[in-house]
């Protein structure tokens, strides 16, 4: 399976909150896919790449459909969303996030 990179840094810029640019690169649900789906919930394509984020995480956080783009989450929302407090300045309250060093990262 390929994996792609991409950068989101404009993204987290316009938009108010994680959630928003999960949402805006095309995570249309919470379903957590651990190994890669069968097919995409959305438009049954079987084929997929992984995704990372740069600047988020250095392993890819989902699995993108080649034919419409869904994004399919790796790991849970809350986690992934988690991740973007890594983004140096860009929220106004990181204490509102709990530690990472709490998170137990799925395998
Ligand atoms: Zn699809």
């Amino acid at each position: 399976m390929d994996n792609r990179v991409a950068t989101i840094f404009e993204l987290t810029q316009a938009l108010g909150n994680p959630g928003q640019v999960l949402e805006a690169l095309g995570v249309v649900e919470d379903t957590v896919f651990r190994k890669c789906p069968k097919k995409c919930t959305h438009c049954e394509c079987k084929k997929f790449e992984t995704l990372e984020l740069v600047g988020i995480s250095s392993k890819p956080l989902f699995y993108e459909c080649v034919a419409c783009g869904t994004l399919h989450l790796k790991y849970t929302r809350d986690w992934v969303e988690k991740q973007f407090t890594k983004i140096d300045g860009l929220w106004t309250n990181p204490n509102d996030w709990e530690e990472p060093e709490d998170l137990e990262l799925p395998s």
